[in-house]
């Protein structure tokens, strides 16, 4: 298969924003696609999965940009000043991304030579596999000299595409969601496929690997895809009501209630001496958790799956510590160190995988009573938990849970059906926290598509940023406030540096933006942020949720702050749609 198929696929989904026309131009591609090519044309155009822990394809943007200065003989400033690395250029010229620049080059490079033959998908895969491969002393300059070979055989679409990967900026507005529609499409004619296809993906969290099963063996398979241990498995979540009452009633009259730990979720997957943890957002922490990789190494079994919130922990006087103390935990160096200084604590609240068998369809009481067998209370305990059947030993046991230091709840279903399911939010778990009762409702999880300049103090900061949430039905982010309270100077300082990698010039395909709102700075969507506002009102400005309370209308916060940062948060886990309306109608029940 030619590279230039995957190219031109690419140049489509650019120009076109429809979501329905970027699925046609999947379906057609994946339909070209030779099977034993389908997870690397997805792995092309999605990027892999973080957590096989792959070093980058991609080289440094300056390392890149020597490497064309000495292919195309340009001065390194000047691409630079092209692709507006240097400030001060004059904003009517607009700047272009290093790829689009590169294509250029190489289009007026051409007229002179020869036409190149096409690449293939596997050379250039194959090449990227090589980059990633080198390392230590000359490996800045053999990875030159792979994209400088690459370049020189490519055509400018081609050339341009190339560096866009490398610089893991593709830009075509593609994720997870879409994908797994197209493929629906492309392999069973059914759109309604995709709810089997994101099953499978909840469950073996690769859509490369999800996509070449459905290639070789059709969708029967996908439905019964097996748990891979080491693979992560997307995370069970919670959904929230208001009182205990009508938690109870949704569960069927009785349920367990669980303290909800206020730490980071860790999912930890044992395979004899192997150990790895994963975090919320499936990115892996086991290097920075040498401690819960011990405690999970002492549990006498082979294979195991896991998952608990691990807190701050004072061990010798069995106390909770402050949440922000487990933030020095998440750095990758020092961390023995780090380790004596911020013990922690993980408390375990389920069992997904025993020896060789998956507990995900078992219920919550059968994988309860298998997990208590395991976890013997050294640094490790079950999350503490009770059976209630009314709302007054509910409301005790809640209590007790805020005195001890936790949240609040999570209700379980107890029920027959009630199952792990991966990567859903559904009833079977809902969180009842200390903050609804104070008639503060929940925080909500905004991802940043803009900020605005700050004045005065914060001049060369950004003062606002804007932020958006999740529609998973159209795979969109659109954007619901703007937050400009909240803000320290230290954490300000740290958005400097975390959103300049995702400065973009022109918005987001993903990314809907009311047109009237025109930050001074757009982001792509990565980065998740917490915040807390007065309530959720109805707003003729923003599109979250149009239309659903009133016509023209849709939702926005009130006196949004911002709380923290959320780093173990993955755009699409931000707060959906669905959720606010949910949020929504909760606030104007009370
Ligand atoms: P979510 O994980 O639902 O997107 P969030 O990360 O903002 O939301 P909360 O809404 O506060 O967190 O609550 C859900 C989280 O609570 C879980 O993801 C998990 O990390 C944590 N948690 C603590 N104790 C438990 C427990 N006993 N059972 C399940 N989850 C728990």
């Amino acid at each position: 298969m030619k590279y230039l198929d995957l190219v031109s696929t690419y140049e489509k989904l650019e120009n076109t924003t429809k979501r329905l026309e970027m699925i046609d131009h999947l379906v057609d591609l994946i339909k070209i696609t030779p099977t034993e090519l389908i997870d690397i044309i997805i792995y092309l155009t999605l990027g892999e999965p973080s957590w096989i822990g792959k070093p980058e394809i991609g080289m440094a943007e300056k390392l890149a940009i020597k490497t064309i200065s000495t292919s195309f003989g340009v001065p390194v400033k000047k691409i630079e000043r092209q692709i507006k690395k240097i400030s001060g250029l004059s904003s009517e010229k607009k700047a272009i991304d290093l790829g689009s620049y590169v294509g250029t080059l190489k289009g007026k490079k051409q007229m002179t030579l020869i036409k190149p033959k096409p690449l293939t998908i596997s050379q250039v895969y194959s090449t990227f596999e090589n980059m990633r491969t080198y390392s230590g002393a000359g490996s800045q300059e053999r990875k030159m000299k792979s994209l400088a070979s690459l370049l020189s055989n490519a055509s400018p679409k081609e050339a341009k595409w190339i560096i866009r990967t490398i610089e893991g900026k593709l830009r075509v507005g593609i994720a997870e969601m879409t994908m797994i529609e197209a493929l629906a499409i492309a392999f069973t004619d059914e759109k309604a496929n995709k709810e089997i296809i994101e099953n499978a993906y909840n469950v073996r969290c690769d859509l490369g690997y999800i996509a070449k099963e459905l290639a070789e063996k059709g969708i029967l398979a996908i439905k019964n895809i097996k748990i891979q241990i080491g693979t992560p498995i997307r995370m069970m979540l919670a959904q929230r009501l208001a009182t205990p009452e009508e938690i109870l009633e949704k569960l069927g009259g009785k349920c367990a209630l669980e303290y909800k730990y206020d730490g980071i979720r860790i999912q930890a997957h044992k395979d004899g001496e192997k150990i790895v943890l994963y975090s919320r957002n499936l990115e892996k922490l086991t290097e920075q958790f040498p401690d819960v990789r011990e405690y999970i190494q002492d549990i006498d079994v082979n294979q195991l799956i896991i998952e608990g919130e691990c807190v701050a922990y004072d061990i010798a006087n069995n106390k909770f510590k402050p949440f922000q103390e487990l933030m020095h935990r998440r750095r990758k160096y020092d961390v023995d160190k780090a380790k004596e200084q911020y013990q922690v604590k993980l408390f375990v609240f389920d069992l997904l995988f025993l020896n060789g068998k998956s507990f995900l369809n078992e219920s919550y009481l059968e994988r309860r009573k298998n997990l208590e067998k395991l976890i013997k209370n050294n640094g490790i305990s079950t999350a503490k938990s009770l059976i209630v059947d009314s709302p007054s030993p509910f409301h005790e046991f809640f209590d007790k849970s805020i005195k001890d230091g936790c949240e609040g709840v999570i209700a379980k279903s107890i029920q027959k059906d009630s199952i792990y399911k991966a990567g859903a939010r559904g009833f079977l778990w809902i969180k009842f926290k200390h903050s609804y009762q104070e008639n503060l409702g929940d925080s909500i999880d905004l991802v940043v598509v803009g900020g605005n300049m700050g004045r005065g103090k914060w001049a060369g900061l950004y003062g606002a940023l804007f932020g958006a949430i999740y529609d998973k039905d159209t795979d969109l982010f659109k954007t619901t406030c703007k937050i400009a309270s909240g803000f320290t100077e230290e954490v300000l300082k740290t958005f400097m540096e975390l959103l300049d990698p995702f400065k973009i010039q022109e918005k987001d395909p993903r990314v809907e933006l009311p047109s009237e709102i025109k930050p001074d700075v757009l982001f792509s969507p990565n980065i998740v942020i917490e915040i807390k506002g007065d309530e959720i009102t109805l707003s003729p400005t923003y599109s979250a949720a149009f239309g659903e309370f009133r016509e023209n209308s849709g939702l926005s916060i009130r006196f949004p702050r911002f709380l923290q940062i959320r780093y173990d948060k993955n755009p699409e886990d931000a707060t959906t749609t669905n959720e606010l309306i949910q949020m929504y109608q909760n606030q104007n029940k009370k």
